[in-house]
């Protein structure tokens, strides 16, 4: 795997790469890789001929400097897992490659960012928007593939793509999850043996939620399901995948677009996010 510092020698590696007509699959990451991560290089090794994966903890996107701090850097062991996935190029930038002064532009999401982590992580996805952009910038036209694992992110970068014309096509991947239901994540290595066993308990009430779809108090009674674990939900919702906006009951079995469970929380002192597709694109379900 070649590794890169710097936009201008990515850019030249993938023009020799586009010279010779290979076709390019792009993955982007903030480190500490695992197997969700993992499974995206997968899929874009399988279905590309050359596969990028960048690793930058993006300042950016964090409005918590401690979670900016403590964010995990497994550098030497993530190189190691990128080679053994059969990854081509990583892009390794550090923070003055991507920006030059304090950025305080951002683009019109139409209120997708001001909803679910964008309520409770005011800027994030600001942040998001203009490494995203900036990562394709330098990667050029690629397939791009991204977790369902954050939901939101993916339709608002799906929307960023359409409105600005940009060249990149893109891919929502499955959320790998642990034996018992947990949503792999770079930060469940934060949690403490009795957190991580409470932590179940989010995969598990949107699960429940899924089957219990036609229950009119089915979203109260997953609430209090979640904080008599001891965990401490931010927000739990039935949301519209298009619009991001909090689906009425009624809606639930009209709408044609996708319905997704999703739920933000804190276990201890880790905040974790979690969705399931309830019900998916052009599905009906019957409320009696
Ligand atoms: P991150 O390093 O957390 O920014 O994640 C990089 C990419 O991996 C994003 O597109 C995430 O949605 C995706 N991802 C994170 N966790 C998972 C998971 N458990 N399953 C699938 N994809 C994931």
């Amino acid at each position: 795997m070649e590794n890169f510092p710097t936009i201008a020698g990515l850019q030249s590696f993938l023009k020799g790469q586009r010279q010779l007509h290979q076709s390019i699959g792009f993955v982007a990451t903030m480190g500490a890789l695992h197997n969700g991560h993992l499974s995206l290089l997968e899929r874009a090794k399988a279905e590309n001929d050359v596969v990028v994966c960048s690793i930058f903890v993006n300042p950016t996107q964090f409005n918590d400097p401690k979670d900016l701090e403590k964010y995990p850097r497994p550098i030497e062991k993530d190189i190691g897992l990128l080679n053994q996935s059969g990854c081509d190029a990583l892009f390794l930038p550090a923070v003055d490659e991507m920006y030059f002064d304090k950025e305080e532009w951002h683009l019109d999401l139409n209120g997708l960012d001001k909803v679910l982590e964008g309520a409770s992580r005011p800027g994030h996805f600001a942040g998001v928007t203009q490494i995203v952009y900036k990562l394709f910038n330098a990667v050029g036209p690629c397939t791009a593939y991204f977790g369902q694992k954050d939901l939101q992110q993916f339709r608002i970068i799906q929307y960023m793509v359409e409105k600005l014309n940009m060249p990149q096509k893109l891919v929502r991947c499955p959320i790998l999850r642990e034996p018992d239901g947990l949503a792999m994540s770079s930060r469940n290595v934060h949690l403490s043996p009795s957190e991580r066993q409470q932590a179940r308990v989010l995969s598990k009430t949107l699960f429940w939620l899924r089957d219990h779809l036609t229950q009119k108090n089915a979203l109260k009674e997953a609430w209090d399901t979640i904080v008599r674990e001891g965990v401490e939900p931010d927000y739990l919702a039935l949301i519209n995948g298009h619009t991001l906006q909090a689906i009425l009951y009624d809606e639930i079995s009209s709408t044609r677009d996708e319905v997704a469970a999703v739920v933000a929380a804190r276990v201890g002192q880790t905040r974790l996010i979690d969705n399931y597709i309830v019900k998916p694109t052009g599905h009906t379900v019957s409320i009696l």
